[in-house]
C-alpha cells in the first residue's frame, strides 16, 4: 500500500504522550509510510467566509502534520452547529436535541469542500487516505467531485442510527449518499454495520456484492465491524508508573473501609450521568448497608460547554449530587463525591485501580473506552467489576460485563449490588475473559484490520469512478 494519509478534525502530534492510544496509533502507521496527517488546527480568524486561511505544515519524524484554520462563521455552523447540534444528537438517538438550522449544514459542506480542495493539493497518486468521524463524512464525495480517484476509508467512531431516525434529518440522502463515495466504510458495531446496510437497501437500491460487499450509486463499496479499542500494553505500563502507583495508594488509603465506585466520563448527555445519579440513589435506598460501605465518585470533564444542551445537562447533575448527599450524606461520609473536571491521564489508572466497581452507563456510545481502560488497569488478583450499559458499543464485546439498561436504574441498582458482593473467584474469572478480549482487539489490531480490507478493496475494484 502507498503513502497513509489521515484525515480528522482535530490532529494529534503522535509523539505527546498526552496524545492517547488512537493518535499513538495511527502515528505508528503513519511514520511506518512517511504519511502525512490533515485536519483542522484549533485556530479561529475573524475574517470573513471564503477567506484563504493559514496553512500549517509541521514535520514529526518522518509524518506530517498539516492543519488548516477556520474563519468564526464556519467554526460555528461546522463544527458547532452541524457536527455537534446535530449529527451528534441525531447518532446517538436524540432526535429532541438536534437544531435543523439550515445554515448549519451549509457551513458543513462548505468546510468540506475546502478541506477537499486543500487537501487534494498535497495529494500523491499512489496515497490511501482514511478518513476519521462525523465531522467529515462528504469528504470522499468532495475530493470525488475534483477528481480524486486514490483509495478512501472513512470511519465513523459514533453510533448509526436506524433508517428511520436518520430519515429524519433534512439532506440524509446527501449525507448518506456521500458515505458512499468511500471504498471502505467502518462501523464500531455490527449494530452501526446493521444500520447502514438497511438504510443503503431501503434508501438508495444498494444490491448485495459478496461478503460486506454493496454496489449503490453505480459503484462497489465495502461495509464493516471494527469495534475500536485502546492501547492495552501502554495502559498497563501506565498503571505500574509512579503517578498512578501514589494515586493508587492514595486512594486505597483514603478509602480503605469503604468500597468504591468510579465513573469517568465527558459531561455529555449520551453519558446516562443523571440515570446513573438515580440508579445510585435507588441502590442506597433499597440496600441499606451500602449506605456506610460504599463511595461513588463521579468525574465529569467540561465538554461542548458552548452547546446548550450541555449546560442543562451540567445543572441537573449538580442538583442531583447535592440531593443524594442532602439526603443521605452523614457527618463523615458523603455518597457522592461529583468533580467537574479532567484527571491526568497519568493518574487516572490508579483511580480505576482503587475501585471495586466501575459505573460505565451511557445511554448511547459508539463505543466507550473508559470501560477498556478500567479493565486494563485492574489487577488480576483483586480485580474490580464493571457493570456497562448494553447501550454502548462495547457491550457486543464485553459480555462478562454486568450487562445494565441504564434507563431502569432499580435494575442497574440491582445490578451494582451484585457489583459490590461479587466473590473474589467470579471477580477474576471475569476479568481474564473481559482482559483477553480487549487484548485481542486492540487499538493496534483495529487499526491494522481497518488497513487490511481496505487495501483488499484496492486490488479488487481500483479506480471505481463516482457518478
Ligand atoms: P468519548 O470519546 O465520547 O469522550 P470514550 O469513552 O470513548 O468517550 O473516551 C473517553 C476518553 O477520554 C478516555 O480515554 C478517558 O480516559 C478520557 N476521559 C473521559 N473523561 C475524563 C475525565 N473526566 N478525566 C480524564 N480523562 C477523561
Amino acid at each position: 500500500m502507498g503513502r497513509l494519509v489521515v484525515v480528522s478534525n482535530r490532529v494529534a502530534d503522535p509523539r505527546k504522550t498526552a496524545a492517547g492510544g488512537l493518535a499513538v496509533a495511527l502515528g505508528e502507521v503513519l511514520n511506518d509510510s512517511g504519511g502525512l496527517w490533515f485536519g483542522w488546527s484549533g485556530k479561529l480568524v475573524e475574517e470573513p467566509v471564503g477567506t484563504e486561511t493559514q496553512m500549517h505544515v509541521h514535520h514529526a519524524g518522518p509524518v506530517t502534520l498539516a492543519t488548516v484554520d477556520l474563519t468564526r462563521e464556519d467554526y460555528d455552523a461546522y463544527y458547532v452547529g452541524y457536527s455537534n447540534g446535530v449529527l451528534w444528537p441525531v447518532f446517538h438517538y436524540r432526535l429532541d436535541l438536534a437544531d435543523f438550522d439550515a445554515g448549519y449544514i451549509e457551513g458543513y459542506r462548505r468546510v468540506n469542500q475546502m478541506f477537499a480542495r486543500r487537501l487534494l493539493a498535497m495529494l500523491q497518486p499512489d496515497d490511501v487516505i482514511w478518513v476519521q468521524d462525523y465531522h467529515l463524512i462528504p469528504l470522499a464525495a468532495e475530493l470525488r467531485s475534483l477528481g480524486c480517484t486514490q483509495r478512501i476509508g472513512y470511519f465513523l467512531h459514533i453510533p448509526l442510527p436506524p433508517p428511520l431516525i436518520l430519515a429524519a434529518i433534512p439532506g440524509h440522502d446527501w449525507l448518506m449518499k456521500g458515505l458512499c463515495a468511500y471504498d471502505l466504510v467502518g462501523f464500531q458495531s455490527n449494530a452501526d454495520l446493521d444500520h447502514f446496510c438497511r438504510y443503503i437497501q431501503d434508501e438508495a437500491h444498494a444490491q448485495p456484492a459478496g461478503e460486506g460487499r454493496w454496489r449503490v450509486f453505480n459503484r462497489f463499496i465495502h461495509a464493516a465491524a471494527f469495534p475500536i479499542g485502546i492501547d492495552v500494553g501502554e495502559f498497563r505500563a501506565l498503571t505500574a508508573a509512579p503517578e498512578a502507583q501514589e494515586m493508587y495508594q492514595r486512594m486505597s488509603r483514603e478509602y480503605s473501609r469503604r468500597k468504591l465506585l468510579v465513573g469517568v466520563d465527558r459531561l455529555d448527555y449520551s453519558k446516562g450521568l443523571p440515570q446513573r445519579m438515580r440508579a445510585f440513589r435507588e441502590l442506597l435506598a433499597r440496600y441499606p448497608e451500602t449506605r456506610q460501605s460504599a463511595t461513588l465518585i463521579q468525574i465529569a470533564s467540561p465538554s461542548r460547554e458552548d452547546v446548550s444542551a450541555y449546560t442543562d445537562i451540567l445543572h441537573e447533575l449538580e442538583s442531583l449530587c447535592g440531593s443524594i448527599n442532602g439526603n443521605y450524606g452523614e457527618l463523615d461520609w458523603m455518597p457522592v463525591r461529583y468533580m467537574h473536571r479532567t484527571v491526568a491521564r497519568a493518574r487516572l489508572p490508579g483511580l480505576y485501580r482503587a475501585s471495586r466497581v466501575a459505573l460505565v452507563t451511557p445511554l448511547r456510545d459508539g463505543m466507550n473506552l473508559v470501560c477498556k481502560e478500567f479493565i486494563a488497569a485492574q489487577n488480576p488478583e483483586d480485580p474490580g467489576v464493571l457493570v456497562l450499559s448494553r447501550f454502548a458499543g462495547a457491550a457486543e464485546q464485553l459480555k462478562e460485563a454486568l450487562l445494565v439498561n441504564p434507563y431502569d436504574s432499580e435494575g442497574t441498582a440491582a445490578a451494582i449490588h451484585l457489583a459490590l458482593q461479587m466473590p473474589l473467584e467470579e471477580r477474576r474469572e471475569r476479568h481474564k475473559a473481559l482482559l483477553a478480549t480487549i487484548r485481542r482487539t486492540d487499538v493496534h489490531w483495529w487499526c491494522d484490520s481497518f488497513l487490511d480490507l481496505l487495501g483488499q478493496a484496492e486490488a479488487e475494484e481500483s479506480g471505481t469512478p463516482w457518478l
